[in-house]
Order: structure tokens, then C-alpha cells, then sequence
């Protein structure tokens, strides 16, 4: 199933633990020409599913984003996505804005809340507070959303272990269909990894009880609430991304991606290629599917791909004995309560 993700790299003001590429400032006008541009230059694939991402894309005025929608849907000939999210942060959630984004397709909306903590949004430099985020969320679901997700960080300095239940027992008060949790990183990780590992434990264990089936390390879903468009990376179906910074994948060994400065892209929309090498392959496939509660399906790999797994048979046996891996006839996963360190276990099965 291929994917459009569309990239938005403005935000209102930088957070301070973001390392993403997202620029303060507002000459959004000739970037979305710039994106128009770019969408009539491809129509090669027919994307089920797209994704406005960023940045912040609920920061440029709805009409904007509601042009980028239509020319996606001409250009590849899709009268309606499967699914059609787009990332929003509180601070930018209004009656009108929520119904114009119903209006231009959108299915689903994904809330960048990350605490409910009004100290911690604070320090984090977040625009809203916790009171406005529910009163947002409670602003989506008035429109009509159906389909709801709130972004949490855990796993930072000052977080205990009460606080982080607080905010999750506060996003589960919302009820939304889908929640992403992600654990801190760079200057403001927390250094205890005891306390982070057991933050985790709590998340997955807290948000079992109320119902939410873990799908992937870091996301959450009631039933049928799955991300379909993320879904598709891990199992490592072709997109195709627009915008700055925006990468895209032929669903084979061949990667594309745009410069993420703006201004160079707006002007000429330089980039760069790779063509992935068989062991590339292999290890991304063992990267993204093991990431997933599902894990790796055998039938997917290659005849060599599986004589590179063979190779590592005392590994593989190794992990299992310690209940770090489930190995069956016809796949290999790591069970929920290893995936915090399922990055470790996954390199540990890399070919030497
Ligand atoms: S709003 Fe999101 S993308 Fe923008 S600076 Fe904050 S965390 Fe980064």
C-alpha cells in the first residue's frame, strides 16, 4: 500500500529538545507553490493513504493545506484517502480551522501533546498547556474526528515515575482511538535507564488495561485504530515524500530525498538518490519488522536474505533461550517486554 507524506517544515517557535528540521518563520506561500510544483512532477504511484507531517502543518492557514489536498488528489486521481492525517498541535486547534481540515478530506488527526504537565510543557517550550490540549482534543471530536491520536514523551530529566502516570492517565481520560509514546533523547534523556525501562513498562502495561493494543515500539491503538499509513513503512511499502527535507522509497532498494532547506528547495529542489545494497536491504528489513509487535514474517525475506539469518542460528538461539526472541517456523519477533531494547537485539542479529 504506497503513501504521500507531505512535508511541512514551519513551526510557530522551536521546542527545546526538537532536533527535527523546522524553521520559525512564515513565507509559507511560495513553499506550498513550491509543493504544488513538486505534486504535478509525479504521478507514478496511486498513494492509499497521506500524511501532512512536520513541523507543524496545522500552523499555515487552512486554506493552504486544503490546496495541497486537492492537487494530491488530482495528480494521482484519488477521489478520497483511506486515510489522510494531519499533525496538529494544540495551540493551533480552532472550531474553524478543525472543520475546514474535515472539509478538505482529512480522516484522522495526530496531536503533539507531549505531557500533561504544565511544568514540563513549560521547559519544553510547548505553546499550550494541558487544559488547552483537552480542550483542543474536545474541539476535534466536535467536528466530527473519529480518529484521534496524542503524541507523549517519556524518559526525560525531571519525569518521575508518578508524573508520567499522571499525563498518561490524563490522555487515557480522553479516550483517543491512537496514542504514540516516545522516549527522550539527546541533552534531556534521562541518564537512569532503570527509570526509563520501567516508564515503558508502565506505558505498555497502563494503556493494556484500558484497552489499546500495542502495534509497533511506540504506538498504541484501540482496535482497528491502527496508523494504516505508518504501518506501510515498517513493512516497507513505497511513498513518495513532497516537500523540504521529505524522503521517499520505491518499495525496493532505491531512495530519493529533497534538500531540507527551504529556501533551496522552494528555488531549484535539489536532492539526492541511493540504491540500497543487498545487506542494506536485509538489515532494514530486520530493523522495521522487528520494531513491530508482529515481527518478521519469514516468507518476506529472499533465499539469501534467510541463508543470512541461518548464519546467525546460535544468536537466534541464544535470544530465544533468554526470552529475548520468539522464533516459530514461520517468524521471528521480540516479545513486548524486550522492545525497549529491541535496538541491541536487532544489531546482534546483523550479518558480521
Ligand atoms: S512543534 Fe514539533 S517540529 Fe516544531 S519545534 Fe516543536 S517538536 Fe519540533
Amino acid at each position: 500500500m504506497a503513501g504521500l507524506y507531505v512535508h511541512f517544515p514551519f513551526c510557530a517557535a522551536k521546542c527545546s529538545y526538537c532536533d527535527f528540521y523546522a524553521r520559525v518563520r512564515k513565507d509559507w506561500k511560495p513553499y506550498v507553490e513550491a509543493l504544488l510544483r513538486e505534486i504535478s512532477d509525479n504521478d507514478v504511484l496511486v498513494p492509499a493513504t497521506l500524511y501532512f507531517g512536520g513541523g507543524t502543518p496545522s500552523l499555515l492557514p487552512a486554506g493552504e493545506l486544503a490546496r495541497v489536498a486537492e492537487a494530491a488528489q488530482t495528480a494521482f486521481g484519488v477521489q478520497a484517502f483511506d486515510e489522510f492525517t494531519v499533525e496538529v498541535n494544540p495551540d493551533d486547534v480552532t472550531p474553524e480551522k478543525a472543520a475546514a481540515w474535515r472539509a478538505m478530506g482529512a480522516t484522522r488527526i495526530s496531536m503533539g501533546v507531549q505531557s500533561f504537565d504544565d511544568n514540563h510543557l513549560r521547559w519544553m517550550r510547548r505553546r499550550h498547556t494541558a487544559a488547552q490540549a483537552e480542550e483542543a482534543f474536545g474541539t476535534l471530536r466536535q467536528a466530527g474526528f473519529g480518529n484521534l491520536s496524542l503524541d507523549l514523551i517519556f524518559g526525560f530529566t525531571g519525569l518521575d515515575d508518578a508524573d508520567w502516570m499522571q499525563s498518561l492517565d490524563r490522555a487515557l481520560a480522553l479516550r483517543p482511538e491512537h496514542i504514540s509514546c516516545y522516549q527522550m533523547t539527546g541533552r534531556w534523556a534521562d541518564p537512569d535507564e532503570a527509570r526509563c525501562r520501567r516508564q515503558y513498562a508502565q506505558l505498555q502495561q497502563r494503556l493494556a488495561a484500558a484497552g489499546y493494543r500495542q502495534y509497533e515500539i511506540s504506538n498504541f491503538a484501540l482496535p482497528g485504530h491502527e496508523s494504516r499509513h505508518n504501518s506501510a513503512y515498517w513493512t516497507r511499502a513505497p511513498y513518495l515524500g513532497i516537500g523540504a527535507g521529505a524522503h521517499s522509497f520505491d518499495g525496493d532498494r532505491t531512495r530519493r530525498w529533497n534538500t531540507p532547506d527551504i529556501d533551496a528547495y522552494v528555488a531549484t529542489r535539489p536532492g539526492g538518490m541511493e540504491t540500497l545494497s543487498d545487506r542494506e536491504v536485509y538489515e532494514e528489513k530486520l530493523m522495521l519488522a522487528l520494531r513491530t509487535v508482529r515481527g518478521l514474517t519469514l516468507s518476506t525475506l529472499t533465499q539469501a536474505e534467510r541463508a543470512m539469518l541461518a548464519q546467525k542460528e546460535p544468536v537466534l538461539e541464544q535470544l530465544s533461550k533468554t526470552g529475548k526472541l520468539m522464533v516459530t517456523a514461520d517468524s521471528v519477533r521480540i516479545p513486548a517486554g524486550e522492545l525497549f531494547v529491541s535496538d541491541g537485539i536487532i544489531r546482534s542479529l546483523f550479518p558480521d
